[in-house]
């Protein structure tokens, strides 16, 4: 469905896809656990999930011309890391807001973890005093303006990478890769556990999945705790991306998109996240974050544990990166 969108190679190829056999068996064995490594995808600043995107908006942001890249997330946001990342790789320049998305106390919360990246990687990074919204942000035009100003070009990248016209094309490729590799395999994954925030990763899912009647077995567990913008965010991302790409009609029955777990709030923990991340780790060696990747764990694990996986099910759990972001957690995990 790609071969006609021109791609930047950032990652290393496909992720691979592993068994998480003591979790599986943790749970009672009815359900097999897999996990594609998307968070080992790269070499770039420890990847994640916005590489993948980032390498169907670089040609375009290269075509245009210009010499900054801008985007936006929360202070800790793994997708302002992975643009700094690819600005320095593509010789841009780089500027990030950081909005207050998460109402955590930690007290170096702005100087660990994806900032200090971010800012070891040359990006300039503007901490900004607004709440968490998955929508276009005052902030960020203002950014955009001001590289004008100064007589940059700047281009422009929505938040999470995914209200772009190619935000959703990276993963209707991870589908594809899915695809080749349960062939070599010789398996096929029943379900697909994403999270789900911005929703371009679900969205190129569902388009990719759909191919082989799939779109329903993604399983998004929102982290955004706003399930109702997200959800229609990404229905209408994997509308457009369908169009583009050329692949069937997307309906709103084919989003799935589970809200049990994002709670208290966007980038907060709950007691049950902490839980899963704990159990991943120590069961694996599969490090989550409080943010994302822990409530997809929580609600994958939750969702085993109440049957809602027919026994003999194979699951893959889509690891999307992001614990960098830990490291402005450290009060939480001080007795491990
Ligand atoms: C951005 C991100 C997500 C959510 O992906 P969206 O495309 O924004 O829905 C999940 N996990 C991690 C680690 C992320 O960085």
């Amino acid at each position: 469905m790609l071969s006609k969108f021109e791609r930047y190679p950032l990652t290393f190829g496909p992720s691979p896809i592993e068994p998480l056999k003591r979790l599986s068996a943790h749970l009672g064995g009815d359900v097999e656990i897999w996990a594609k490594r998307e968070d080992c995808n790269s070499g770039l600043a420890y990847g994640g999930n916005k590489l993948r995107k980032l390498e169907y908006i670089v040609p375009d942001a290269i075509n245009s011309g210009a010499d900054t890249l801008v985007s936006i997330g929360g202070v800790q946001s793994n997708h302002t890391r992975m643009v700094a990342a690819v600005a320095a790789k593509i010789g841009m320049k780089c500027r990030l807001i950081q909005e207050a998305w998460v109402p955590h106390e930690d007290a170096v919360y702005d100087r660990v973890g994806n900032i200090l990246l971010s800012r070891i990687m040359g990006a300039q990074t503007q901490l900004v005093d607004d709440g968490f919204d998955i929508g276009i942000r005052d902030s960020w035009k203002r950014a955009l303006a001001e590289v004008e100003a100064e007589g940059g070009k700047p281009y422009a990248i929505p938040a999470g990478a995914s209200v772009h016209k190619y935000g959703g094309l990276g993963f209707v490729g991870f589908a594809e890769e899915v695809r080749a590799q349960e062939a070599e395999l010789g398996l096929r994954f029943d379900y697909i556990v994403v999270c789900t925030v911005t929703g371009s990763t679900h969205a190129g899912m569902a388009v990719g999945f759909s191919a082989d009647g799939r779109a329903r077995n993604v399983i998004g567990i929102d982290a955004s705790c706003t399930p109702a913008q997200t959800k229609a965010q990404v229905l209408d991302i994997a509308q457009k991306t369908a169009a583009l790409v050329g692949a069937g009609k997307i309906t709103a029955d084919d989003i799935v998109l589970n809200e049990d777990y994002a709670y208290p709030v966007y980038g907060v923990p709950s007691k049950e996240t902490v839980e899963a991340i704990r159990l991943s780790a120590r069961l694996e060696g599969m490090i989550t974050d409080p943010v994302y990747e822990g409530k997809s764990m929580q609600g994958m694990v939750d969702l085993i544990r109440k049957g809602f996986f027919p026994k003999g099910s194979r699951v893959l759990y889509a690891h999307l990166g992001g614990a960098p972001a830990l490291n402005g957690y450290s009060y939480t995990f001080r007795n491990g």
